[in-house]
């Protein structure tokens, strides 16, 4: 199993997870950089420790903070690296969060369904965005926007779709999922399947 810290986010800042002190999924919405490195610190890591950055998906709150780490590559599903690529502000909701410019980061590795991340396997999940991924280790799934701890489903309204989310939640169900990470508020230790299977109910 992986190392995983927990890194909650501010304001607007997804969650971080750093896995194995040198993978970081999600960076916040880049503004709040002296906390987010103090966290690496307090877990004997440097920001220029970080060789992998893996963004859930393209939306501003996550990919904002990647150009703090500019020795790390940055790896995205192929259709959220569209966006990024594109520096479009309504794709990666920066325009939404408030920035008028979403050219702060780039895509060095597109992933896809099935590619692995130190013990874990990216799952294609669709659904917040049409390139959202989870990372799943057999116990610990990092599941982006896609859901949050007591049952809430990610916006289906910035580059989403009712549909793919119906079935990507279907998909995680059938894991064996007892940890839950998602991409903001807090955490699950214990019983992520149920939670899963709540958001599913309320969809
Ligand atoms: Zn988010
Ligand atoms: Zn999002």
């Amino acid at each position: 199993m992986s190392d995983i810290v927990f890194i909650l986010g501010l304001n607007y800042d997804s969650n971080c997870y750093l896995i194995n002190d040198n993978i970081l999924v999600d960076t916040g919405a880049g503004q709040n950089k002296e906390y987010l490195f103090s966290k690496l610190r307090e877990n004997g890591v440097e920001p220029e420790d970080i060789e992998l950055v893996v963004n859930t998906h393209c939306h501003f709150d996550h990919i904002g903070g990647n150009h703090f780490f500019p020795n790390a590559k940055i790896a995205v599903h192929k259709l959220d690296a569209i966006p990024i690529k594109n520096e479009d502000t309504l794709g990666t909701a920066a325009s939404a969060f408030g920035f008028d410019d979403a050219s702060n980061s780039r895509v060095d590795i597109e992933l896809e369904e099935g590619d692995e991340i130190a013990d874990f396997k990216v799952i294609h999940t669709p659904g917040h965005t049409s390139g959202g991924i989870s990372l799943w280790d057999g116990e610990t799934l990092i599941c982006g926007d896609t859901i949050f701890a007591g049952g809430g489903v990610g916006r289906m309204d910035i580059g989403g779709n009712y549909e793919d989310m119906k079935k990507s939640i279907e998909k995680l169900m059938k894991l064996d999922v007892v940890k839950l990470f998602p991409g903001h508020g807090p955490i699950l230790e214990n019983n992520g399947k149920e939670h899963i299977k709540m958001s599913y109910s309320f969809l």
